[in-house]
């Protein structure tokens, strides 16, 4: 996304122009219903629903964060409004995860019920205030995040009127500064405080002690996007959808060699292989499935034998793979893994904030031993115990992914 040259965006320009890219959702039958506008936020203001009751229909509908690390939602909840005040929020449109932009698409078509979601959290939790942090490459969605805010604010300045007993949250939106590791919410808060954007070592986690030490509830947009539709439908609704066993909707952003990128709302748990052909419109002419990364890049890379695998948090553990903000990339018969992997390993050393020695080391001896003509298993084995047992926060710890899945998966590629 930060490298894009010219005839690359003019490529997406054509891609879009001819609605090649672009949103492609649940056919109308399964999609949840727009609700109105702010109308579930007003039922909660009117006492219609008690945040008990949100509490509850959040529990019941499985919701849980969907900006990579898929905590269940109520238990953050529970967390934040059990600490004594001020209690305050963060919403983080860090979105950084190699291959992710499903965030960059709810903001750019469907900002408000994130926006009621966000009031909503805010109102349950009794946050006083809230960080909306946006990264600096969005400047296009940027100008719109702040229009729709202006409006807000006015809307607020009714309801405070209109309810002179309940308090409402300051909202302010900060900029970020193209740092990846921003999208560590420990991090992000930091650079909220105006600090050097640097994962904090844990505990205390941010629920009890966030943004100028007060108990902060962290969401992504899409997490706080669901919640009209949660409260609106029910949560045993959401609860309902998926597949393969599994639970709830989710954004995928699909890129890389298949017929149609895009953003799509399938249910989660789907399988690689249906999401390509009931979604994506199957691979690129000339072009075979060979491998794909199920989660960015952290994920790990998954072969082609293992695209009947359920699409979901907790799922891929045992091939040594996450989905994370499920960012699918495919690959195809003209790509090497290694390369991918050795791509990805760049990016981790140059966002590796530095901090801890096995993430700042790591990624630089982990790039130059995969740049060998012959891998090094052994030496690349030991680092990646050490990386994963001994960096500070996700990115260190999740590096390795990258040329331990090559190990285990592509053995054909580790002699180039
Ligand atoms: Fe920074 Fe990497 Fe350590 Fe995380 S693991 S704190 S990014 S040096």
């Amino acid at each position: 996304q930060r490298q894009m040259g010219a005839a690359d965006a003019q490529a997406v320009r054509d891609m879009l122009a001819r609605g090649d890219i672009g949103p492609r959702t649940l056919p109308a039958s399964q999609a949840p219903d727009a609700p109105a506008d702010f109308a579930q936020f007003e039922r909660l203001l009117r006492g219609e629903w008690s945040v008990e009751r949100v509490l509850a229909e959040l529990k019941a509908s499985g919701l849980r964060g969907l900006g990579g690390a898929g905590f269940p939602a109520w238990r953050k909840w529970e967390t934040v409004r059990a600490q004594p005040g001020p209690r305050a929020m963060v919403v983080n449109i860090d979105e950084g995860e190699v291959g992710t932009f499903k965030d960059w698409h709810v903001l750019a078509h469907e900002p408000r019920p994130f926006l009621e979601g966000m009031l909503i959290a805010a109102h349950v939790v009794g946050a006083e205030h809230i960080w909306i942090y946006l990264r600096d490459e969005y400047h296009d969605v940027r100008q719109l995040l702040q229009a729709e805010l202006a409006r807000l604010a006015q809307r607020i300045e009714g309801w405070r009127e209109a309810h002179p007993g309940i308090t409402f949250p300051e909202v302010e939106l900060r900029r970020g500064a193209g740092a990846y590791i921003c999208g560590e919410e420990s991090a992000l808060i930091e650079s909220v405080e105006g600090k050097r954007g640097m994962p904090r070592l844990k505990p205390p986690i941010v629920a009890l002690n966030g943004v100028f030490g007060r108990p902060t509830l962290a969401h992504n947009v899409e997490t706080l996007w669901w919640l009209p539709t949660v409260l609106a439908r029910g949560g045993a609704w959401l609860a309902r959808q998926g597949r393969h066993g599994r639970s709830g909707l989710r954004r995928f952003s699909v890129s890389g060699r298949v017929a149609k990128p895009g953003v799509y709302l399938a249910p989660a748990g789907i399988t690689l292989q249906e999401l390509l052909h009931e979604y994506a419109g199957g691979m690129a002419p000339g072009h075979t499935l060979y491998a794909y990364l199920p989660g960015g890049a952290s994920g790990g890379i998954l072969p082609a034998a293992l695209t009947d695998v359920p699409l979901d948090f907790d799922t891929l553990a045992e091939h040594g793979a996450f989905v994370g903000s499920m960012a699918v990339v495919v690959l195809s018969q003209h790509d090497r893994v290694r390369d991918a992997a050795l791509n990805l390993m760049r990016f981790f050393e140059h966002e590796s904030c530095g901090q801890c020695t096995p993430c700042r080391a790591g990624t630089t001896q982990s790039v130059a031993l995969m740049q060998a003509p012959l891998w090094d298993a052994e030496r690349l084995g030991d680092l990646s115990h050490v990386m994963r047992e001994a960096s500070i926060c996700g990115l260190g710890q999740a590096a390795p992914n990258a040329f331990d899945s090559v190990l285990r998966f592509f053995p054909q590629e580790v002699q180039a």
